[in-house]
């Protein structure tokens, strides 16, 4: 039984790879905003459809920010269907397991079997990847399928009655629709939503990101077990979370040190930044507090997140927003850059089944209505994790990791 399972699961894992994309019946020039994860998703899963497509990035290169990024099944399970995954390659490491530890000693209170069940239940492997990486997968495959991508090419208006942009020094261009994926600081949102209550606010969340070296986590043997099978390992406690995992290749260790600070973040300074780490999290698990100890740089960031925008989609139904633009959520469910890349794969399904660009405005409904709802219930459990994870010890938490545990007891780990 076993072995068909096997057999079963790669043809499965082949049949989602080689299995071919149809093409949009009417092929469209459409214009992306943003090489970002979001904007470099839309750009590949429209131009598979055959829709001839234009990146336009502001940066003057091509790069991503911030270390560690999962990569959970519904996004990986895109990513082998886009052609992404070869340009991976190896650098992408699939992890056994995520436990949930206690702040204090380190103690398991809660356990996610990832491997191989995500692969059998979900279509597809959790992996854990370093961003840069991701992000030049995803280049090199847009740029294999003939998107052309423009850099410091900064958008200053959207015109999207004509389906144009007007960049920074004045060129305008145009296509037969604008797609915006220009992050959470969108102009394309303000633009759909001049109202300010639109913008994602700082929800009082902040997370310090860093990467260990694992060479030098390898000099303390009391790491070495964080090192030998690969796993998701989050540390909770009062306000304060730890996610930390293996990635790279195994040869870097990505740490996001979450606490609750309702300072305004203007105000942050990035010195003394580790010193900040060591007294935010002192009194925790003494392992924990070893990585801490091998941490050479970090930055903070505020945590963000949106309100439920109730449209996307301009009136004349030729600009639409995506990823972070239209649904910034707090990193708590792993899921903002894997909602971006949903958006992607349902934009370009609902525009392959349109025949004239008057059907537009149904096809970009359709869009909106389902990935509002989606996104929308990923934002809420976020916020929710971020309410779960960081009880005071105290009978909400005796609860919960009572309930965590139960599962914990019926899995040999
Ligand atoms: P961005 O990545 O912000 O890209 C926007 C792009 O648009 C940028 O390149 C920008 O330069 C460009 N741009 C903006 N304005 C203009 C303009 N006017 N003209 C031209 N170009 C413009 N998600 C996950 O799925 N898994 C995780 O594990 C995960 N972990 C996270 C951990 C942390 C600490 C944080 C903060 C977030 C995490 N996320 C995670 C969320 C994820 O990083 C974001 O949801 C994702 O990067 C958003 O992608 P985007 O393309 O929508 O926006």
């Amino acid at each position: 039984l076993k072995k068909l399972r096997d057999q079963g699961d790669k043809q499965n894992g082949l049949r989602q790879q080689t299995r071919p994309i149809p093409q949009a019946k009417l092929r469209m020039d459409i214009v992306v905003v943003g090489a970002g994860l979001g904007g470099l998703a839309a750009a590949i899963a429209l131009a598979l459809r055959g829709h001839s497509v234009t990146v336009l990035e502001q940066a003057p290169a091509l790069e991503e920010v911030g270390a560690g990024i999962q990569i959970p099944s519904n996004t990986s399970r895109l990513l082998w269907r886009w052609g992404v995954f070869e340009h991976l390659d190896e650098l992408a490491v699939k992890p056994n397991c995520i436990n949930f530890r206690r702040w204090e000693n380190g103690a398991v209170i809660g356990h996610t079997k990832l491997e191989p069940d995500f692969q059998q239940n979900y279509g597809a492997p959790y992996y854990v990847a370093h961003r840069a990486h991701l992000h030049r997968a995803l280049s090199e495959r847009a740029a294999s399928l003939g998107v052309a991508v423009r850099l410091n090419s900064r958008v200053t208006k959207y015109n999207a009655e004509s389906a144009s942009v007007t960049l920074s020094d004045g060129t305008v261009v145009r296509g037969d629709l604008v797609v915006a994926a220009d992050g959470i600081k969108s102009l394309a949102r303000d633009t759909l939503h001049p109202n300010t209550a639109a913008q994602p606010s700082f929800t009082g969340f902040a997370a310090y990101r860093a990467t260990v070296d694992v060479e030098k986590m390898k000099a303390d043997p009391s790491l070495l077990w964080l090192l030998e099978k690969p796993s998701l390992n989050v540390w909770i406690g009062e306000n304060r979370h730890v996610m930390t995992y293996t990635m790279a290749g195994g040869k870097s260790f990505n740490m996001v040190l979450s606490h609750i600070d309702h300072s305004d973040p203007a105000t942050w300074k990035s010195e003394g930044v580790l010193e900040d780490i060591k007294r935010e999290f002192s009194g925790w698990d003494s392992q924990l507090m070893s990585i801490i100890s091998l941490i050479d740089a970090s930055l903070k960031w505020p945590l963000r997140s949106g309100p439920c925008l109730d449209n996307w989609v301009d009136r004349s139904s030729r600009l639409v927003i995506l990823g972070d633009a239209a649904h910034a959520m707090v990193p708590y469910m792993s899921q903002g850059a894997a909602m971006a890349m949903e958006d992607s794969g349902a934009l370009a399904y609902v525009l392959s089944q349109i025949s004239s660009l008057g059907e537009l405005p149904f096809a970009l409904r359709t869009f909106q209505d389902e990935r509002i709802r989606r996104s929308g219930e990923m934002r809420e459990a976020s916020l929710v994790n971020g309410l779960i994870w960081h009880f005071p010890d105290g009978p909400e938490q005796v609860a919960r990791d009572e309930a965590m545990r139960a599962e914990v007891d019926g899995v040999p780990f």
